[in-house]
């Protein structure tokens, strides 16, 4: 059984690609069903909340630093919003276990 922090730590990386438009892969966390399904929208919805665009260039949604590249905006999210993303993944997926 897989542990929650590294869910977490997984999906909080998968959510800063998807913000930067990255490609990201959740298979190798062997979620299946409804699970799996629940870490795509906690990916999703997170994603959301850590990007905007001004000028069509990329911009962090949490500090408004940029503009960025796609890999820039990656490695800033990272470095900077680490915790802070993990703390998004982690209530969005608790609220989502909730309902289901
Ligand atoms: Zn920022």
């Amino acid at each position: 059984m897989i542990s929650v922090t590294v869910v977490v730590e997984k999906l909080a990386e998968a959510a800063a690609r998807k913000a930067s438009g990255l490609r990201y892969n959740l298979e190798g966390l062997g979620l299946e069903g409804s699970l799996k399904r629940i870490a795509e929208e906690v990916v999703e919805e997170t994603a959301q909340l850590l990007v905007f665009e001004r000028r069509g260039l990329l911009r962090c949604a949490v500090c408004s630093k940029g503009p960025f590249t796609r890999k820039g905006l990656y490695l800033h999210l990272m470095r900077v919003h680490r915790d802070y993303i993990r703390e998004l993944v982690r209530r969005a997926l608790e609220e989502k276990l909730l309902e289901s």
